[in-house]
């Protein structure tokens, strides 16, 4: 049976021509970075290309890019590195738990963290911001687009009002780029974190861009490799790669983002012919979200059963909740949204890829029509 893999959000294939271009570095390439030799200086030109490459995309200068193990680690050291002991953090509801938890772990250390209430579709309240804002707050931490709904939060708007307030803004921007522009809105201060295993680069290898005078503590102890920012030899290949995969985004945005939209279309039109009460999570305008990431639910069917089944019949879907220790949770993000408990755990997320075939879509589609038709209460 052909899978058909649905859980791009979650990661995207290495696509063939990341791994051509990491192949060198995964071999016969023994240079580390920061060696003098012919074979270290090799290995620090590929690392300082990929800088390039990474900074591009973005826009932005590649002295302000720093590699890490991934948008976790950068998320970390973005909270970690600029919130002041016992100074003040604002994070959205709606967060990755790298976000929320590393909150936590500062709140825990004497850190005060405000959490940003979001409406139905899942953008942050404003209102809330500016009450925050002129409380006074050191870092606000608020994602450009979310990895359950796909909403977009209004970025230019929330950099200029934590400008005027004085707070850095820190992004994580892992699930836009290929999905939405990348304009980097000038906060004054800030840090933005990326991911490669989203956009078809490998998993362990994530980047954050610290605008210039933006003070980052660094979090890990060691040599002082990344300008004193990440201590720790670079994972070349990884780095090569997450180069690569950026540099694949810039040349082909516009193409991704409409083979988003139209395979979207596609799938949620079959969907829809089959399960006329199939409800979508999430701002009803194509603009306020990033294409391909669906959340949905169809009343009486449990996410759980449904997922299960879908994954024997060939097709990988995700909750919308996180499972822990067995148990399924509801979903954070969908609580927040004011989505109560029943409906989150009916709830689960089809995540698109730029690449997937509409035949493929469709079976999908007639899959999960056929698993929620035999588990419907
Ligand atoms: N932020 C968001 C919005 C994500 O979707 C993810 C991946 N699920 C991460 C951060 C963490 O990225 P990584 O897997 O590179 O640690």
């Amino acid at each position: 049976m052909q899978r058909i893999f649905l859980d791009h959000n979650a990661t995207t294939p290495l696509d063939p021509r990341v791994l051509d271009a990491m192949q060198p570095h995964l071999g016969v390439e023994p240079g580390n970075p920061s060696s003098l030799h012919t074979e270290g200086r090799a290995a620090r030109r590929a690392v300082e290309d990929a800088r390039e490459h990474v900074a591009a995309m973005l826009g932005k200068d590649a002295r302000e890019v720093v590699f890490t193990s991934g948008a976790t680690e950068a998320n970390n050291l973005a909270l970690a590195g600029m919130v002041p002991l016992n100074g003040r953090l604002a994070v959205s509801c709606v967060e990755h738990p790298s976000v929320l938890s590393c909150a936590e772990g500062l709140e825990s250390a004497g850190a005060q963290v405000v959490r940003l209430p979001v409406d139905r579709d899942g953008l942050v309240r404003v209102a809330e911001l500016d009450a925050a804002l002129e409380v006074g707050v050191d870092v606000v931490a608020i994602m450009a687009a979310n990895n359950e709904v796909g909403t977009l939060q209004p970025w230019a708007d929330i950099a200029s009002r934590c400008r005027a307030g004085g707070a850095a803004l820190h992004v994580d921007a892992v699930q836009l780029p290929g999905k939405a522009p990348i304009t980097i809105h000038d906060s004054g201060k800030g840090t933005v974190s990326l991911s490669a295993h989203k956009i078809g680069g490998p998993k362990g290898v994530g980047a954050l861009w610290i605008r210039t005078d933006t003070r980052v503590r660094a979090q890990l102890a060691g040599g002082g490799q990344e300008r004193q920012r990440r201590a720790g030899t670079e994972n070349v290949a990884g780095i090569v790669g997450m180069g690569a995969a950026c540099r694949l985004v810039v040349e082909e945005a516009a193409a991704r983002i409409s083979a988003l939209r139209s395979a979207e279309e596609t799938f949620l039109a079959s969907l829809r012919a089959r399960v006329p009460d199939v409800v979508r999570h999430g701002p009803g305008a194509a603009d306020a979200r990033i294409p391909g990431t669906l959340n949905l639910r169809i009343p009486g069917v449990a996410g759980e059963p449904l997922l299960l089944g879908c994954d024997l019949g060939g097709v990988s879907l995700s909750l919308g909740s996180a499972c822990s220790s067995g148990a399924v949770e509801p979903s954070h993000v969908l609580l927040a949204m004011g989505i109560n408990k029943v409906e989150n755990l009916e709830s689960f997320r089809v995540s698109l890829g730029w690449d997937t075939d509409h035949d493929a879509l469709r079976a999908a589609a007639a899959v999960i029509a056929d698993v929620a038709g035999r588990n419907r209460k």
